[in-house]
């Protein structure tokens, strides 16, 4: 066991004081042995293979959280260290699907419901469709365009490398079908949001408001949608025949399975890292987020393996419930609420299996040296500096994000996403598409972060601005 008894006074320049020089040490140490460790990559193999598909609220998705308890005990952790924390929630299944282009020109579309899709009824719907290249175009229609018809929409996402462009593209999934519903429409189908030219439809969560009732929305692949614009610009009507039967099913269970290797010194103060644990129920849920999963579990692994006790406590969250609307965020958030301030740090990891190449951190200026030590630690394995302080806006993954809303500082542990938006939500989810030296560098850079983030005393959260408002 490494002593971090006896660093207290000791400094180093690349934390500028904050990290001890044995915690980088020792971080090293976890680095180097996380590139030559295969137990993230066997955990996403076994996950996917032994459970495969999870979808939300499903016994499939129990049968992962039993999984997930038995992967942890087989790896050397504790009864006590495991905990399976269960919440209730509203259960959406898929059904029957398929779709075809009736008139001008009959053919069948390859297409998939999205999550908490309305249903056509086994005899399915017919109707006129009223195409949309942009979600703007959609919300700039009178409701008299739409009403009784069928809503076409386009707005196809471009590649980049952070993925951000899902936000602004997404919209067409997130809200698009809510949009057409209000002004009548009596079904939306929507261009994948995805970045490839293959066959393969990609599902996904849609929202409905509270006063608006779900109709029917479906996503066509990439070359579909392309059928579609391509029929629409020769002009005259486009008739679509649909038939998706989804359901509720009702109020089922599912849970969070949380893992802790408690602090020594400060135990109440938590650094919080996890992946979902649920997928979507095309493909496997590998890259989404199988690996995620893996990797926080692989990086705590090395510690509990090298018998390290950290400073505060470390605490993988194994989320459920993600796709379908953050069920399982929720659930902890609530269940926490009395100990949301004591999560001093977080970062989630859903965003694929590819290399970590950039480092968001939203922390204070005493934080940013540990960032700064982390990069010194991280720059052999092509990572570099991102935003940094109250100016990175953004998220630390999914899950954290009723935390961050309460405040947590975080860290954005960002993926080369170039190839995500080829698999996501897809059939094509697979183990097949890891590459175990990618997902071990995602490793070794989480086991740097939360060793560094729990040995040091830093508050990370930033201060409140001076009261002088320098923009005026
Ligand atoms: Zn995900």
């Amino acid at each position: 066991m490494l002593s971090t008894l006896v660093l207290v006074a000791v400094a180093n320049t690349g934390g500028a004081g904050v990290v001890p020089d044995a915690v980088s040490r020792t971080a090293e140490a976890l680095r180097d042995a996380a590139l030559a460790d295969d137990t993230a990559y066997r955990l996403v193999e076994d996950l996917t293979t032994e459970v495969g598909p999870r979808l939300a609220g499903t016994r499939q998705e129990a049968r992962a959280r039993r999984w997930a308890v038995a992967a942890l005990k087989k790896l050397g952790f504790q009864n006590r260290q495991i905990t399976v924390e269960p919440f209730r929630m509203r259960t959406w299944v898929r059904g029957a699907e398929r779709a075809a282009i009736v008139a001008p020109f009959p053919q069948p579309l390859v297409v998939t419901a999205l999550g908490r899709s309305g249903s056509t009824g086994p005899r399915g719907m017919k109707g006129e469709v009223v195409v949309f290249r942009t979600l703007d175009a959609l919300e700039r229609a009178p409701a008299k365009a739409v009403r009784q018809k069928l809503v076409y929409i386009g707005h196809a996402m471009p590649k980049t490398q952070d993925g951000s462009s899902y936000g602004y593209f997404g919209r067409a999934r997130f809200v698009g079908p809510s949009i057409a519903a209000k002004k009548g429409a009596k079904g939306v189908l929507i261009r994948s949001v995805g970045t490839h030219s293959h066959r393969l439809p990609h599902t996904g969560v849609t929202s409905w408001p509270d006063d608006v009732a779900p109709i029917p929305a479906i996503a066509v692949s990439p070359p579909d949608a392309d059928q579609i614009e391509r029929i629409a610009d020769r002009g005259g009507p486009l008739t679509v025949s649909m038939t998706v039967t989804p359901r509720i099913v009702g109020t089922t269970e599912s849970g969070n399975v949380v893992v802790d290797i408690e602090g020594r010194e400060a135990k109440d103060e938590i650094v919080i890292i996890g992946g979902h644990l649920d997928s979507w129920d095309l493909g496997t849920g590998a890259v989404d987020d199988g690996a995620g999963v893996a990797i926080a579990a692989g990086a705590l692994n090395l510690i509990r393996k090298m018998k390290l006790q950290p400073r505060r406590t470390i605490r993988l969250v194994m989320w459920g419930a993600e796709e379908v609307g953050l069920e399982g965020a929720k659930a902890y958030a609530e269940r926490h609420k009395a100990e949301l301030d004591r999560h001093v740090l977080g970062s989630e990891s859903d965003f694929g299996a590819e290399r970590i190449f950039r480092i968001h951190a939203h922390v204070s200026a005493r934080g940013d040296a540990v960032v700064d030590e982390m990069l010194r630690l991280l720059a052999p394995l092509g990572v570099a500096p991102g935003t940094r302080g109250p100016a990175y806006t953004g998220g630390a993954g999914p899950d954290l994000t009723p935390l961050v809303r309460a405040g947590l500082p975080r860290f954005r542990l960002a993926q080369d996403g170039r190839d995500y938006f080829e698999l996501h939500h897809t059939p094509d989810d697979t183990f097949d598409k890891i590459d175990p030296a990618a997902l071990a560098q995602n490793v070794a850079v989480h086991a740097v972060f939360v060793w560094l983030a729990a040995n040091t005393d830093v508050d990370f959260r930033p201060r409140q601005a001076p009261s002088a408002d320098l923009s005026k």
